[in-house]
């Protein structure tokens, strides 16, 4: 028999004597004595499989050694089997019956791996240690995995002999032709699990730089009229660099989730009586939400767009006319529907409005682009389970502006908008980051997509090539477009790894034209303007919310709701702190003296509590001078500064927007 190599080469494998066919082993051994020894799998047309396993003639074969990354697959999967005995082993150790400790599935998943267990009784954050012990027991005992098959109906009466309904229905529900193996782990005496597999073949080569994480409750098939059985979560890495990683990052994202920091940094709340999703912004948090708008604000003016407004609630027919009704129907709020039948929904969107703005007023070429900003409040209705904090809400502010073009104009213009983005992306320091092209599929033609099949193609060509030319790295995504039109999804990471959708940019060519919005050509002839839509900065919610987690509470020091606090030593140097903090504010900076009686360190924890940037603390000798004495994270104990050039240096970090703010010269 034959395979090839991953260099295309023909490899020759001999058949063995038992005339089963070659297996990845095999095909190892027959490249070389040393491959051999550090196969943990094989790749076979590009599937994992283990060594046991069978390999077809004329398959592409890539032999798995610990290098490389499929080999913590195998891992992990091998790790739930070793889980599985370790907790068998635990409650036989207690007196209980092997067979009654029974099990569900024990698959792979992100990290690591689960299993999901029907035991005599809870188990508790102490049997995981427990339980862990054993496993590292288990591993370095080295145990071979033995794979092997039954006929149907001797599986099922083993299982039905040990009295496990979850592995007979397992069984029951398998296809006809698939081969029903097991893999069984030290013999006899240890583990034998009903599996497909892939595995390592000893479970000597797993290497120790796994957890198990929690135990919780998991329907059985995830079906709540079924039991309810223990899942126990393990995470499991290469390396003991990468499995730390991980569990920083889950250690982090704890410290840094931006409802509890929101809460201990006096942001925002969300309130029972005001009901779910509809966060009410504390007066710092509102500080930040003023300055993002005043950021959007002064680009947008730079960029040549125009601010208008809109009010909150409008007819139903503006909706059916924009198609919000009925492609959008479910993320809307119920109408309020009055006496004469009336009925008035809350926006979801702020387009419509825009729309008829544009309307409002005749138009020619030279009036192109037409930008018409607003930082709209949409109303959206989303399930009280997909809340989040600040980042899933139903009442939102968002950096909303409509940009109506021609389609000469398009390119241009959608470059700009991505300009805008990646300057956004510099001054928060986000620099990991994807484009995405959701574009539309075509089975979603009229029910969630505007039945235009030829303008679909043609937008998503024009939107792929402005990428192209913008030279940004981009993927494409069937089936994600919004209903009128393809769009751009920006997907940024923060530091501890969690995932957002920040801003979108999306191209309409379906809503002009329901709107009927025209202008005037060259030729003075009517045409049909496109539209795009935009948010870079998102909604305030999502976008603040996603900034706490990002610089964990450390704000740049224009972003800070509060940017200094004053800490005067004694009674006598209040009033010179109270000076330092009106100049302060003449230089338009957000500064507080702490003239509590809390003694000084004290006062200083509680500044740190709030994450101020600079903390000045003022005695005799700065009074005196006209100093200041301060901490900050670039300077932890800078002394005797001249007031006036610390005012100075930090009116201009702020009217620069410094991410990072550089020592006083
Ligand atoms: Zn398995
Ligand atoms: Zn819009």
């Amino acid at each position: 028999m034959f395979v090839f190599l991953p260099d295309g080469r023909r490899l020759d494998v001999p058949v063995r004597a038992d005339a089963a066919s070659p297996t990845g082993g095999d095909v190892a051994s027959a490249i070389g004595p040393g491959l051999a020894k550090a196969a943990l799998g094989v790749k076979v047309d590009g599937k994992l499989s283990d060594l046991q396993s069978a390999v077809p003639a004329g398959a592409k074969v890539a032999v798995v050694t610990k290098k490389d990354p499929e080999a913590i697959l195998l891992a992990r999967h091998t790790l739930a089997h070793v889980m599985a005995q370790a907790v068998r082993e635990l409650f036989v150790a207690e007196g209980f019956p092997a067979a009654s400790v029974r099990m569900g599935v024990g698959p792979v998943i992100e990290n690591g791996f689960y299993y999901d267990f029907d035991l005599p009784r809870s188990l508790t954050p102490d049997d995981l240690e427990a339980l862990e012990g054993r496993m590292r027991a288990i591993v370095k005992a080295d145990l071979p995995l033995v794979k092997y098959e039954l006929p149907r109906a001797d599986a099922l009466r083993r299982f039905q002999d040990q009295g496990d309904p979850y592995k007979v229905e397992l069984i029951t529900d398998l296809p006809a032709d698939e081969p029903i193996s097991f893999y069984e782990q030290g013999g006899q005496a240890g583990f034998t699990d009903l599996c497909r597999g892939p595995h390592v073949p000893r479970t000597g080569v797993i290497a120790p730089h796994f957890k198990l994480m929690s135990v919780a409750g998991a329907y059985w098939r995830g079906d709540e009229s079924r039991p309810m059985l223990q899942r126990i979560y393990g995470v499991a890495f290469a390396t003991k660099e990468e499995l730390d990683h991980h569990l920083w990052q889950l250690e982090e994202a704890k410290k840094r989730d931006h409802r509890k920091l929101g809460a201990e940094l006096d942001i925002f709340v969300i309130d029972e009586d005001v009901g779910p999703g509809l966060p009410l912004w504390l007066p710092r948090g509102a500080i930040m939400v003023e300055e993002i708008e005043r950021l959007a604000k002064e680009t947008e003016e730079a960029a040549g767009y125009q601010r208008v407004r809109s009010p909150h609630l409008t007819k139903e027919q503006l909706f059916l006319k924009s198609g919000h009704l009925p492609y959008y129907a479910e993320s809307m709020y119920p109408p309020m529907v009055f006496e004469d039948g009336d009925k008035y929904y809350v926006k979801p969107m702020n387009c419509p409005f825009h729309h008829k703005i544009y309307a409002a007023r005749p138009h020619s070429y030279r009036d192109l682009p037409l930008r018409l900003a607003e930082y709209g409040t949409c109303y959206r209705y989303e399930d009280s389970g997909a809340l989040m904090g600040l980042m899933r809400v139903r009442s939102m502010q968002m950096n909303d502006a409509h940009i109506y073009c021609t389609e000469g104009q398009f390119e241009e213009e959608f470059l700009k908008v991505i300009d805008l983005y990646t300057h956004y992306f510099e001054l928060f320091g986000i620099d990991d980051y994807q484009m995405r092209l959701s574009k539309h599929a075509p089975e979603g033609l009229g029910k969630k997509y505007v039945n235009e099949p030829e303008l679909w193609v043609k937008t998503e060509a024009m939107v792929r090539g402005a990428l192209v030319k913008a030279d940004v790295p981009f993927v494409e995504e069937e089936d994600e477009a919004a209903f009128y039109g393809p769009k751009i999804d920006v997907q940024i990471k923060s530091v501890i790894g969690r995932e957002f959708t920040l801003a979108t940019n999306q191209v309409d060519f379906a809503q002009p034209a329901r709107f009927e919005l025209t202008y005037v050509d060259e030729n003075n002839e009517r045409k049909t303007p496109l539209c795009l839509h935009r948010a870079p900065l998102s909604t305030h919610e999502r976008l603040i919310g996603f900034l706490i987690e990002h610089f964990a509470g450390h704000f740049p020091v224009w972003l800070a709701p509060e940017q200094v606090r004053i800490v005067p030593i004694a009674d006598r140097h209040v009033e010179y702190a109270r000076g330092l903090q009106e100049r302060l504010a003449t230089a338009g900076l957000r500064a507080r003296v702490d003239d509590s009686n809390e003694r000084m360190n004290a006062k200083i924890r509680d500044a740190e509590l709030y994450k101020v940037p600079y903390i000045v603390v003022v005695g005799d000798k700065e009074a005196a001078a006209d100093e200041v004495s301060f901490r900050s994270k670039q300077e932890p104990d800078r002394q005797a500064v001249s007031a006036e050039a610390f005012i100075g240096h930090l009116k201009d970090a702020h009217a620069r927007r410094l991410l990072n703010v550089s020592p006083l010269g």
